[in-house]
């Protein structure tokens, strides 16, 4: 019998090498959902792309930190990627394809669409100079709930 509510929360520095941490235990967190290759590849991408943002542009200084929760809901799963960094001054312009703040680091500005693409909900809360939480939810599996 599936649990109906699980939760975990991490607390990392924001360095690039943490990005990959993020990702496997989010993907460790939530297979007690028995989640398809094509669930848990969408949500390790999302939490990529989110917490790779947080490190690349919500912080100068690695050793400050990045927050993820994770929590299992019935089939669902919500996750929130939080920083307490230089914040978004336009969250509706961010969110757009292709825009991107830094592209002399060759980013294509596509990781927000990444994340509304793999994703079944999300929401970008945002103040400058106070940080950013990207909060995201998916339905896992065909079950009833
Ligand atoms: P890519 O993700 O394709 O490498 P990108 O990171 O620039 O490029 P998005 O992930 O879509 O593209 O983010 C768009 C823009 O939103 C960024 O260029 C940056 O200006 C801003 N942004 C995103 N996340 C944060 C954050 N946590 N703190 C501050 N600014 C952010
Ligand atoms: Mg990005």
């Amino acid at each position: 019998m599936m649990q109906s509510k699980n939760e975990m929360k991490l607390s990392f520095d924001a360095r690039s090498v943490n990005e990959g941490f993020a990702r496997v235990a989010v993907a460790a967190f939530i297979t007690e959902l028995n989640p398809t290759l094509d669930e848990v590849a969408d949500v390790k991408t999302a939490v990529s792309e989110a917490v790779t943002n947080a490190i690349i542009h919500g912080y100068d200084d690695p050793c400050e930190k990045v927050e993820l929760l994770c929590r299992i809901n019935r089939n669902q799963v919500e996750i929130a990627v939080t920083d307490t960094g230089k914040g978004i001054p336009d969250v509706a312009k961010a969110m757009e394809p292709f825009y991107t703040t830094k592209p002399e680091l060759e980013r294509s500005g596509m990781g927000f669409a990444f994340i509304e693409a793999f994703m079944d909900e999300v929401r970008v809360t945002s103040e400058v100079d106070k940080g950013t939480c990207v909060w995201m939810r998916k339905r896992i599996g065909a079950q009833e709930g």
